[in-house]
């Protein structure tokens, strides 16, 4: 799959790199569904590549051959652990260690941490001494989706490489390649919906994820208008509360986020005119609630049913 959106980036860093502009320390970041680690595995093959000028990666040299076989000697991972929630101290010393050795291959050691932002304070700590001081022919490459959650003594050490979403037209024509089966307006929807991520909205599309989106939609719209809907619907939602509950949350936050605005009611959102955005604050005040109560042993089926009658009954109220 090419990424048409990272092109510039890779033309940019493979430059920099070629003319030993790049810091020793890249950290990736951007929003989710950008290809950030896409665009990393790039760059650590064109660090680690035995061309070492503008055709690297070449893809044919040992290193590549190497790195597409998943066990480059040269090439160390700073990821959680299996049975840890965070990147600890120690995969941050392993790590380092790899780092200060000969390369085993040829031209340099990389070591890529990702998702920079779940290593602990210890592990960032460790891994400032390393930026510090740091290994000849040795790369740190971070990725995180949340750079602001990174120690600022980190932060200040990486040379920041920020990916942004891409230019609204070439995502949907990428997206429109991608997925050839799926309408134009479908296809808009999920790139609104991910905040212009490609790749989010890809997935969002693929796993039939925003379907089901369109069907919350419909039925918080139908309620509001004071149309039956199907009896079941609670029952049915309850057996994945927690995507029925994001669904909602996010078009209750598309709504009152627009209502709330000055252009007010954003023509075609379905909704009557007469909703106040204090009527749609409060039922995002309770929705937060219900998910709440939904982490906990309470049956989803109910808190499901009582949050769409709730919401039935704002509209019924103003009639
Ligand atoms: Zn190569």
């Amino acid at each position: 799959m090419t990424l048409p959106w990272l092109e510039a980036h890779q033309a940019a860093l493979g430059q920099a790199l070629d003319a030993r502009r790049l810091g020793h320390a890249p950290l990736l970041h951007g929003p989710p569904g950008l290809g950030k680690r896409t665009l990393a595995r790039w760059l650590v093959a064109k660090m680690l590549c035995l061309a070492g000028d503008a055709s690297a990666p070449c893809g044919i040299c040992r290193s590549c051959q190497l790195l597409d076989s998943g066990s480059h000697p040269d090439l160390f991972f700073g990821r959680v652990p299996e049975d840890k929630t965070q990147i600890t101290v120690d995969v941050v010393r392993e790590v380092s260690a790899g780092l200060q050795l000969t390369p085993g291959i040829g031209r340099a050691r990389v070591c890529l941490i990702d998702p920079a932002e779940l290593m602990n304070t210890n592990a960032a700590n460790a891994l400032l001494k390393t930026l510090e001081e740091p290994a000849d022919q040795a790369w740190l490459v971070l990725v995180s989706d949340r750079p602001d959650l990174l120690p600022a003594t980190v932060r200040s050490r990486c040379q920041k490489i920020t990916i942004r979403p891409p230019d609204r037209q070439l995502a949907l024509a990428w997206l429109a390649e991608q997925s050839p089966q799926s309408a134009a307006d479908e296809i808009a929807l999920a790139l609104d919906i991910c905040a212009d991520a490609p790749l989010k909205a890809l997935k969002l599309i693929e796993d039939d994820e925003l379907r089901f989106g369109v069907e919350v939609r419909q039925v918080l719209i139908d309620l509001a208008a004071g149309k039956a809907i199907a009896p079941d619907t609670a029952q049915a939602w309850a057996s994945s509360p927690r995507q029925s509950l994001d669904w909602i949350a996010h078009w209750l936050g598309a709504w009152l986020g627009a209502r709330m605005q000055a252009h007010a009611v954003k023509a075609g959102d379905g909704l009557p005119g007469s909703c106040q955005p204090l009527d749609l604050a409060r039922a995002w005040q309770r929705l937060m609630l219900t998910r709440q109560l939904a982490e906990t042993s309470v049956r989803k089926e109910l808190l499901l049913g009582k949050w769409l009658l709730e919401w039935e009954s704002i509209f019924a109220a103003g009639e």
